[in-house]
């Protein structure tokens, strides 16, 4: 957890945070952050991994600080989703998305959960992914660094995931948490 010690983010993390805080609350929500979370906390850099799970924690915790909850709730949700569709461009090539589109959702939904195991580093980081087909579909995150909020962050990234190529009727819901002690975090994803 380092990166919580002195928080540097990936300049993709970062990017949606600003982003996601200008379109909700324009350039005064944004200045604000950034004058009352202090300059010295919002370095960036391009070396480190697009989707630092731990790095987005440290982001939420500064939103938490500095927005009232539901306020920073909506950045995060937003910022997730961008995360999403970043994630998509970069780990499912453009011929696999059509494929998983067209495909029937019995099909192309355990094919998703699959890939999404495979690039799990992207929004789980150190914590360890498993998947159950089902139905209904698990993702279970074990162990998992960046737990805020129900986390918000990873559900909506997962949720986003799935609506964009799956189902525009995707739900997620987060069943166990390791916030409350649980060793995983439990998603159930229903199409
Ligand atoms: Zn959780």
């Amino acid at each position: 957890m380092d990166d919580l010690a002195e928080p540097v983010f990936g300049s993709k993390a970062f990017g949606h945070i600003m982003q996601s805080l200008t379109e909700i609350g324009g350039e005064p929500l944004r200045h604000k952050v950034i004058a009352e979370a202090g300059l010295p906390y919002l370095k960036t850099d391009q070396n480190r991994p697009s989707f630092s799970p731990t790095a987005i924690l440290s982001l939420f915790q500064i939103l938490e600080r500095v927005l009232p909850k539901a306020l920073a709730s909506r950045v995060v949700i937003l910022s997730a989703r961008k995360a999403a569709e970043d994630l998509l461009k970069e780990h499912i090539p453009g011929i696999a998305q059509k494929m998983l589109y067209t495909l029937p959702d019995h099909v192309s939904a355990p094919l998703l959960l699959d890939a999404l195991k495979r690039i799990a580093w992207t929004f789980a980081g150190s914590g360890s992914v498993r998947v159950m087909a089902g139905p209904p579909m698990y993702l279970v995150i074990d162990k998992n660094p960046a737990v805020i909020w129900g986390c918000l962050w990873q559900r909506a990234l997962i949720e986003t995931v799935f609506r964009n190529l799956i189902s525009a009727r995707a739900r997620v819901e987060h069943l166990r948490c390791c916030k409350t002690g649980q060793s995983s975090c439990i998603y159930v994803i229903e199409i």
